[in-house]
């Protein structure tokens, strides 16, 4: 699979800053949008994972979780966002689609193991899933959300974990 070299801001060990790297996107594939990140909100899971609080981070390690910018390519049989379009990403990049949850529109409970958008592993790639803080991403056009254009981006992009986190409860 053919993959872009971009720049990202990771680090390569717990103990380590963090500093500009380079990482691999693959490029889109039919159901693939390639974002350019224009906003990236911190986290504090960003920040665990950063430092190995959970025990679990592969490094090098690019954290970004709460992801808005502006569609750049999307592949042939995308429907939901165009080029141009304001575009935004959460905490999950995939999931089996197939099982119960994911059926239900509960991807993250899937019951086959759920795909982060960092620190986990890509299912095209095989290598690890790199986060928000880094110039472009590329993610299944089923985890992408689209953004209306009249919004502060900036505002926007801590709705997509720290922003669910406070509204899930409320409604569910
Ligand atoms: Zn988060
Ligand atoms: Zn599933």
């Amino acid at each position: 699979m053919k993959t872009t070299n971009i720049k990202a801001f990771g680090t390569e060990a717990a103990d380590k800053s963090l500093k500009q790297m380079n990482i691999d996107r693959r490029e889109v594939t039919a159901k693939d949008i390639e974002i350019e990140i224009l906003y990236c909100g911190v986290c504090h899971s960003d920040l665990h994972t950063a430092r190995n609080d959970w025990g679990m981070t592969i490094y090098p390690a690019v954290p970004g979780h709460e992801i808005v910018g502006k569609v750049t390519s999307v592949g042939s049989e995308v429907t939901k966002l165009r080029v141009g379009d304001f575009a935004a990403v959460g905490c999950l990049v995939d999931s089996c689609r197939e099982c119960e949850s994911c059926t239900h529109d509960l991807e993250q409970y899937c019951l086959n193991g759920w795909t982060g958008t960092y620190n986990s592993m890509d299912k095209h790639l095989g290598t690890p899933t790199y986060g928000g803080y880094s110039e472009k991403v590329v993610v299944d056009e089923h985890f992408v959300l689209k953004v209306p254009s009249n919004l502060d981006l900036a505002a926007v992009a801590p709705l997509l974990c720290a922003g669910i986190t406070t509204w899930s409860p409320l409604i569910f």
